[in-house]
């Protein structure tokens, strides 16, 4: 496993390995000097160590960002997520992570609120819980979502986009998709663009989310929608639109597309959905990226809302208020020294873990 270290971390690294199921998983815990990490357990066939780390170093980023008392990490269960073992999977990690008490487990992809149950009910530690346990289901809830809108109200102003009427394309209509469109919806954007595993589909007149919900529940994939063109995966970053949310799988931006982009603002609901250098290159063609680790927080911030024991409400008012506060902040910073928006937001949240290290005699 070749994972770089450096001033920040990673504090631990697992690898674990379960031959009797021929089960890999991996956890690494970024940083830990403002609290315990906090990050989602991802279940995918292809995810590896790499992956891994980069998703929790912006989880360190993404909660020291929101101002949380939580470091960052993440985990990943090699697996297919569709696999009718996934609750002895679950049962068994949790049993793996017992010790690990500097982690705290959270839905990702391809893991939701009963796979939390599973843990929590393990070793008495997850977030993102199903409410008759105590949680309040994030996913659900759309938390995520609801942050990708209210950062698209702070970034409209940035660049003179009315989000009345405004074209979003989404990649990936699962929990984060879903909630970013309808939370969009209400502020008057139109879906023209929606991909998951088996296709996109495009309609530049809208598509019914409700519709489309409704239909990715009970067939398992948009591309049942009839009323709209169909389109590969790949071509729904290139259709006209004025917002593209990623909101399924790392590096889905990369130089080979990055040319054919169209649109005016791209909120990164998905974590690490574009390679460093597509981000700098959207920047010099004046696309505006919102960094996964501002964008995406919605989740995180309610899930630490859910361990402090606050209220669904208080959740909520607290993703309004640190992902608007967040979002102008960033924004004010690109605006004056120039840099990429990823850049930017990565010395803001690097200061404040060094600033924590350094109180607890890290450094
Ligand atoms: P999910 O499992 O609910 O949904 C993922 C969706 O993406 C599914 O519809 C799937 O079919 C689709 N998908 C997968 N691979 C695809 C591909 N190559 N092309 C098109 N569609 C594809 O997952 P989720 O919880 O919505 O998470 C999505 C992303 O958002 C992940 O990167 C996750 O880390 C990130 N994220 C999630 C949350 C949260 O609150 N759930 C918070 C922050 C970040």
């Amino acid at each position: 496993m070749s994972i770089p270290h450096d001033e920040i971390g990673p504090h631990k690294v697992l690898e674990l390995y379960y031959p009797e199921e021929k089960l890999k998983a991996i956890v690494v815990v970024d940083n830990v000097a403002i609290g315990p990490a906090i990050g989602g357990v991802r279940v995918s066939p292809t995810a590896n160590a790499d992956e891994v780390y980069r998703l929790a170093r912006a989880m360190t980023f993404k909660n020291a960002m929101a101002g949380l008392p939580h470091g960052g990490g993440k985990s990943a269960i090699i697996a297919d997520p569709n696999d009718p073992n996934k609750e002895r999977y679950f049962w068994i990690f949790a049993r793996s992570i017992a010790g690990l008490t500097e982690y705290i487990p959270g839905p990702d992809m391809g893991s939701n609120e009963a796979c939390m149950a599973y843990i929590h009910d393990e070793i008495g530690r997850a977030v993102g819980l199903p409410e008759e346990i105590g949680g309040i289901p994030l996913d659900k809830r759309g938390a995520t979502g609801f942050g990708l809108a209210v950062c698209a109200e702070v970034a409209k102003d940035f660049i003179g986009l009315n989000l009345k009427g405004a074209r979003v394309a989404v990649q990936g209509f699962g929990s984060v998709g879903k909630a970013a469109a309808k939370f969009l919806s209400e502020k008057g954007a139109i879906l023209v663009a929606v991909s998951d595993t088996k296709g996109a589909v495009y309609n530049e007149k809208g598509i019914d989310i409700d519709e489309l919900i409704k239909i990715k529940d009970e067939t398992g994939s948009v591309i049942n929608y009839k009323k709209g063109e169909k389109l590969s995966c790949e071509n729904l970053f290139c259709v006209p639109a004025d917002i593209l949310i990623p909101a399924a799988t790392p590096d889905v931006i990369h130089e080979d597309n990055v040319k054919e982009i169209q649109a005016k603002l791209i909120l990164e609901g998905a974590n690490i959905p574009a390679t460093r250098e597509a981000e700098e290159a959207l920047h010099a063609r004046g696309i505006l990226v919102i960094p996964d680790f501002v964008a995406n927080a919605g989740g995180v911030i309610m899930a630490a809302a859910e361990y402090a024991k606050e209220t669904e409400k208080m959740a909520f008012d607290s993703i309004e208020e640190k992902i608007r506060k967040n979002t102008k902040a960033l924004l004010e910073r690109v605006k004056k020294d120039g840099l990429f928006p990823r850049a930017e937001g990565e010395i803001i949240a690097k200061e404040r873990v060094l600033r924590a290290m350094d109180y607890r005699g890290y450094i």
